[in-house]
């Protein structure tokens, strides 16, 4: 059992990922600002497991918040989610983006080896891959170039984290490359809860089931894929939340740095999507083709082998479950957290 430091633990992946550390006997004390969720989703957590979650409201731009946190409370690894992470967004606010996740990372490094708590996982994305240079990626692919602001501050971050662990090799830094998370926990009493119109795939089509919109718009059918329409890795959160609990074993063994993919390793297309969403939950969702959005790739889904082979790792849900689990969270939720 060890006492982990979780920035950004009252959003989507951090709340899940929250209830796989405290069902495997990990104490939590989260970070996080509020500025993309509600402390709702951490009651619910304690609802979920029946433990108690440590929470400070701050951001980690705050250093002598951050400081503070650290001197109550001995922490033996920091999961590192905080951060904005709206690609369009990032576009029209590229200072802001940069600002808050790449200033915000390097005062909690900072803070973190002030401490002597020299052990991180980080929230990274497939999105460092750019245009990827090989179908399946694997870690070994070399990274590309970013289609925006929000990509690059993971793909500078990451190198950040490696020059940190290279030139201290006390650090002991898991890059976590996350696929498409999607699902929710089968409780439906966490999920996804998005400000304003979805940008993501899965919670337009949950917003279009609840009757919030009123149809989605397929982002191009004209692509190199089965069926035109763009292939993703998606993943359920559920399983990307184990993903971090199995990588906090590399850091037990001092891996140094080690760099892993989160995926499943299957491609689905959006309309696979669609009709399994349909299929399964026995709802309707119109949609009608719209032309291409801008900065998209064709294809991109994981080889998660290396995460099998080092970590013990594997995703278990398929795509009915993520389908089903993402709607049982909006049905029984249709305003999200807010009551
Ligand atoms: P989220 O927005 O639900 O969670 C991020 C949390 O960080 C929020 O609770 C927000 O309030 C908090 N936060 C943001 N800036 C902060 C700051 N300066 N100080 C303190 N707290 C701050 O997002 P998520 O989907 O749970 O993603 C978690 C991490 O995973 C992010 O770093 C994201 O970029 C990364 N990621 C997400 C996806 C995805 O598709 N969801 C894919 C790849 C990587
Ligand atoms: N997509 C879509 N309509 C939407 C949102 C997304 O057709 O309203 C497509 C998008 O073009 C991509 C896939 O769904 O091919 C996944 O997009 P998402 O934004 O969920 O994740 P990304 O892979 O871009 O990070």
């Amino acid at each position: 059992m060890s006492k982990i430091l979780v920035t950004g633990g009252a959003g989507f992946i951090g709340s899940h990922t929250i209830v796989e550390l405290l069902n495997e006997g990990h104490e939590v004390v989260v970070v996080d600002n509020l500025c993309n969720s509600s402390l709702e989703s951490l009651s619910r957590v304690e609802k979920i497991t029946g433990k108690k979650v440590t929470f400070y409201k701050a951001d980690i731009r705050d250093k002598k918040a951050l400081e503070d946190v650290l001197a109550k409370h001995h922490c033996n690894a920091c999961i590192h989610f905080a951060g904005l992470k709206a690609v369009g967004e990032s576009v029209e606010k590229p200072w802001e983006y940069y600002e808050n996740n790449i200033s915000g990372t390097l005062i909690l490094l900072d803070v973190l080896r002030n401490n002597g708590c020299k052990n991180i996982i980080f929230s990274s994305s497939a999105t460092v891959y750019g245009n990827p240079a090989q179908i399946p990626i694997t870690e070994e692919c070399p990274k590309g170039e970013c289609t925006n602001p929000y990509g690059w501050t993971k793909s500078m971050l990451e190198q950040v984290m490696m020059d940190i662990q290279h030139a201290d090799p006390e650090w002991n830094i898991v890059l976590l490359r996350y696929f498409n998370p999607i699902g929710a926990h089968p409780s439906g009493m966490i999920g996804e809860d998005p400000n304003g119109i979805p940008n993501n795939l899965m919670p337009y089509i949950t917003q279009v089931a609840i009757g919030k919109r009123a149809e989605l718009g397929v982002f191009g059918n004209d692509y190199d894929t089965p069926d035109g329409t763009g292939v993703r890795d998606f993943i359920h959160v559920v399983d990307l939340a184990r993903g971090h609990v199995s990588a906090l074993q590399a850091i037990e063994r001092k891996c140094g740095l080690a760099v892993y993919n989160l995926g499943t390793g299957h491609g689905y297309s959006v309309l696979d999507v669609v009709k399994a969403f349909i299929r399964v939950n026995g709802v309707d969702i119109p949609y009608s083709i719209k032309p291409r959005r801008a900065g998209d790739i064709a294809t991109c889904y994981s080889d998660p082998s290396k995460a099998e082979r080092e970590l013990g790792w594997k995703a278990r849900y398929g795509l009915d479950e993520m389908c089903r689990d993402s709607w049982n969270w909006q049905k029984n939720n249709p305003n999200g957290f807010a009551k």
